[in-house]
């Protein structure tokens, strides 16, 4: 047989960790790596942190799993916190940031189709976005490598360019039900929306009686130095989604909406057999119980100035490097060639982990608990990596 056991759908690398402990990753013959891609902004506490495992260990030993047809104590507790903490009135668990998306999409459908207005089932989305794998989350997208051999599909989103408020409001029809937009595009190239499309897609969202839907399952969870990226804004949503840093590793989801959004989601129109599960709520509880602290988040935005000052300042000296962009702690370093081969490069000679993004940027999102010797770290290594780097001859 030539498949491999495990389905081929990922072009993996030759970096095959077995260990981690902080900001490190170790495989099995002790070689060590500067964890700054964090599981793709996941493990936002780092490897091992003793206060997230020891609440998973405990709670693995109490229970589990229940089903949703019973009350849970512990999802209760978590979807409390995270409406104290948010603009939200009301949280529906899921296992991962695509299922938290499938719930954002059917919360604004719902939305429309309770108050009347069941013609408004598409929404408006942007050019390079990622919001999933999923049938409906790569119809949300034009990236064609995300599409490609899976049309036709759905045609319940119209894409258009990102940033691009005058062509959001030319869009709007009847058909329209909402916006779904990532304040910061994280796999289309650390793209941040402008101040002035993300406020202007809420006041075109109330003028026109639609909703505002946030991915945040990048950018969320504390990456940027607020607990949620839209603070930094000024700018509300009446629905989002946030997954990855939100378990610190576990996987979590949620869609997180008011209550008027939420109109329509009402007892059988959705559901999920792990979502939520006891299990998940210990490490979401862990998580938030460090994130969601006014001192942690400020150290975080800290981090992030120290960081984006050290790459600025590195820059000149190197062709390959052209800018530094994003917030806090989830940046984009843009380069003058391939970054795919440059993270590749980093990886295999110089034991950095970043994650290549769209547009020729190499994406460093770091666990938000370091400390000063990893940005120095990170920033040497970095600075080493592009000296040896031989751009790729064009094909
Ligand atoms: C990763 C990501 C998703 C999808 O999350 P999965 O857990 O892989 O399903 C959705 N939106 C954004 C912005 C992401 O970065």
């Amino acid at each position: 047989m030539a498949i491999s056991p495990l389905m081929p759908v990922y072009p993996r690398c030759e970096v095959e960790p077995v260990r981690g402990e902080g900001a490190y990753l170790y495989d099995a013959n002790g070689r060590q790596w500067l964890d700054f891609a964090s599981g793709i902004a996941v493990n936002l506490l780092g490897h091992g942190h003793p206060h997230l495992t020891q609440a998973i260990q405990k709670q693995a030993a109490t229970l589990m799993h229940v089903s949703n047809l019973y009350g849970s104590p512990q999802q209760m507790a978590v979807a409390r916190r995270l409406t104290e903490l948010t603009f939200a009135d009301t949280v529906f668990f899921t296992n991962s940031g695509a299922e938290a998306i499938e719930c954002t999409v059917k919360t604004v459908r719902a939305y429309h189709y309770a108050t009347g207005n069941p013609q408004k089932y598409r929404m408006l989305t942007f050019s390079n976005a990622f919001h999933g794998r999923t049938l409906a989350t790569i119809s949300a997208t034009d990236q064609e490598k995300l599409r490609k051999g899976f049309e036709p599909l759905p045609d319940w989103f119209t894409v258009l360019p990102f940033n691009d408020l005058a062509a959001a409001e030319a869009a709007i029809d009847d058909s329209i039900g909402g916006f779904l937009v990532e304040p910061i595009q994280g796999e289309g190239g650390i793209r941040p929306a402008t101040p002035e499309f993300l406020a202007g897609l809420r006041t075109l969202a109330d003028k026109h009686g639609i909703l505002l839907a946030l991915d945040e399952v990048q950018c969320g969870v504390g990456r940027t130095g607020t607990l949620f990226a839209h603070e930094q804004y000024g700018v509300t949503p009446d629905v989002m989604a946030v997954a990855k840093g939100i378990g610190g590793g576990f996987p979590v989801g949620a869609c997180l909406a008011t209550e008027k959004a939420a109109t329509g989601m009402v007892a059988g129109t959705h559901g999920s057999t792990y979502g939520g599960n006891p299990l998940a709520m210990a490490a979401c509880g862990a998580v938030l119980d460090v994130v969601a602290e006014p001192a942690f988040l400020a150290e975080v935005k800290a981090k992030g100035e120290r960081l984006r000052a050290a790459l600025e300042q590195m820059i000149p000296n190197h062709d390959l490097f052209d800018h530094v962009r994003g917030m806090g702690l989830m940046l984009g370093l843009k380069l003058t060639a391939d970054s795919r081969a440059f993270v590749a490069h980093a990886r295999s000679n110089h034991g950095l982990l970043t994650v290549a993004a769209g547009d020729n940027v190499v994406r460093i999102l770091p666990p938000l608990n370091i400390d000063e010797s990893h940005i120095r770290e990170c920033v040497e290594k970095l600075s080493a990596a592009a000296a040896a780097f031989q751009v790729p001859k064009a094909a």
